[in-house]
Parts: C-alpha cells; structure tokens; sequence
C-alpha cells in the first residue's frame, strides 16, 4: 500500500506519516527530513538545497526527484510508503506515479488533512523538533518531558529556522500555489480523502486509519 499524506506546512503530516508507517508496516518517506540532514552532513546535495529551504521556497524537482527515486529504491520500500512532504507539485506527482507504475505499483490513497490558517501559524511558531531523530513536539501541546531534550533518543530539540514567521507565511503561500492543486489532481483520480486534521493528534490518526479503511489496525 502506497499513501501519501497531503497538507500545508503545521497540518501534522510529519507525526501522521510516522503514526500510520508504524501501524500499517510501511516505510516513511520524509523528504524534508532527506533535505535537513543532507544540509546537516554538509553534503553536495545539502548545500543545492540549503538556499531554498531557508527561504521558504521549494527545491528544484530535479534533485528532489532524483532524491526520491535513490530512496524509493531501498528494499523497505517494496512493501509499501507512507509519504510526508511529497509530491509537492504536480510534476513531482507525476513523476512518482511514473516510477510506482515501473514497480507495478501506484498510490492507493491520498489523505488531505485539512487545518485552518490560523492552526497552522500557532502550530509552527510553537513547534520544536529532535536534531537526531526528527521527532516533532510543541511548546504546549506536546511538549518533551525534559525540556531541550527529545524523549526518544536524547537528542537536542531546535526550532527550523523556516518556522520563523516571516518564512512560514511564504511557505503557505507556495503550498497554496504549488501544492494545493494536488487535492484536485488526486480528487479526479479518485483516490482523495479528506479528514480533519483539527484536535488533538490522537483522534486525527483515529480519523486517519478510519478513512483509510483500516480501523482494525488500530488497538
Ligand atoms: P518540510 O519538512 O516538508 O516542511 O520541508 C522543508 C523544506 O524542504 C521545504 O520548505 C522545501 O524547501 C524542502 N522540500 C521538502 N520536500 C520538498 C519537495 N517535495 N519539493 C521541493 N522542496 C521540498
């Protein structure tokens, strides 16, 4: 089963995707978090992409595509993937669908969480993530049982530098223009399902594995 978790920046993709990969035995595709530790291992494919996501702007497709594909290619991912973060534009969803169909495979199900505007600038200017394992927390809503410190692995909690407000409000604006006409491109494929993504994160992966049709995966 291929899924791809569809939304704006703050909609909880990040701890949705790795929700369900758990649950339903998927690997979890992150190409932000491919991007961040490229940028953080200084390697040739951090420094490409380090100017665009500082500025809040999308990578080309050209390396975030070939980024994709490298991944993709891995044997965890025969069984299925959960993807957060991509495709981010139509030719992105294009060219997935395109490498699926070589594997004989395709996406099964796209789910669009949908927060409003003002959730999601309240979610991003109070969220903090693990510099080692990426694991998400907020300020108030989820916040770490010691504070800097990712309750997983230990590692140190920082904010992205592209949470900061001014870049925030131009990476909705891209969503907005790039991303957004996906929920139509998966609509018409019929493959769209919609789910509140308002609340708290438990009852939005109920929702979730509900609209996937998977409710007797969940305990
Ligand atoms: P995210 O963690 O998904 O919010 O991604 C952080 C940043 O990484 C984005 O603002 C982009 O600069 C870059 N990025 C992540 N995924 C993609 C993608 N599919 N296409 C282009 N840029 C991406």
């Amino acid at each position: 089963m291929n899924i791809i978790l569809l939304g704006a920046p703050g909609a909880g993709k990040g701890t949705q995707a790795a929700y369900v990969a758990k649950r339903l035995n998927l690997a979890y595709i992150a190409t932000g978090d491919l991007f961040r530790k490229a940028v953080e291992q200084g390697t040739e494919l951090g420094k490409q992409a380090k100017y665009y996501m500082e500025e809040g702007k999308l990578c080309p497709d050209e390396i975030t595509i070939g980024m994709l594909l490298e991944r993709l290619a891995n044997p965890d991912c025969q069984t299925g993937v959960v993807f957060d973060g991509f495709p981010r534009n139509l030719n992105q969803a294009e060219a997935l669908d395109k490498a699926l169909a070589q594997q004989s495979q395709g996406i099964d199900k796209v789910v669009y969480i949908k927060v409003s505007e003002e959730e999601l600038l309240r979610r991003l200017s109070g969220r903090w993530v693990c510099r080692n394992c990426q694991a998400p927390y907020h300020i108030t809503d989820f916040p770490p049982q010691i504070q800097g410190r990712c309750d997983k692995c230990g590692g140190e909690l920082y904010q992205r530098p592209d949470d900061a407000t001014p870049t925030v409000k131009k990476r909705l604006k891209v969503y907005l223009a790039a991303t957004a006409p996906l929920i139509d491109y998966y609509t018409r494929l019929g493959k769209l399902v919609e789910v509140d993504g308002e609340g708290k994160a438990e009852k939005v992966a109920k929702r979730i594995i509900k609209a996937l049709g998977k409710g007797d995966a969940v305990s």
